[in-house]
């Protein structure tokens, strides 16, 4: 399969690990928005939101026990924003589920702020 995140967790492509164990993968954005910008990502290929079923959804539990953490260890210290852009109205450009966790100065107020 041809996914960039399946390869980056593979290791085929190169990053900057912030996190990892058996079921997820936090690395840093290759073309960051703000001072901190962290994708956390599953091992298993889920290719979006919408793909999320009672099957997968375990590890997006584990994911969101573990953002605190991941932000903390990535520099955070006065708060962040998760983002997750499904679909094309969104700019989804990834089609390998990820969370984006933003942080690091105050966040434009521009859509969730
Ligand atoms: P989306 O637009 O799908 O929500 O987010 C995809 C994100 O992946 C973008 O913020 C983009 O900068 C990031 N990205 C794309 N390719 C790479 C890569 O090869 N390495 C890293 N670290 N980030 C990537
Ligand atoms: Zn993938």
């Amino acid at each position: 399969m041809d996914c960039i995140f399946c390869k980056i967790i593979k290791g085929e492509i190169p990053s900057t690990k912030v996190y990892e164990d058996e079921s997820m993968y936090a690395f840093r954005d290759i073309n960051p928005e703000a001072p901190v910008h962290v994708l956390v990502i599953p091992k298993e290929h889920i290719e979006s939101m919408d793909k999320i079923t009672p099957e997968n959804s375990a590890v997006v539990a584990k994911i969101f026990e573990k953002i605190p953490a991941i932000a903390a260890e990535a520099g955070v210290t006065n708060g962040y924003r998760v983002i997750s852009n499904c679909g094309p109205d969104a700019g989804q450009t990834v089609f390998h589920l990820h969370f984006h966790i933003l942080g690091g100065e105050t966040l434009p107020a521009h859509l969730l702020g």
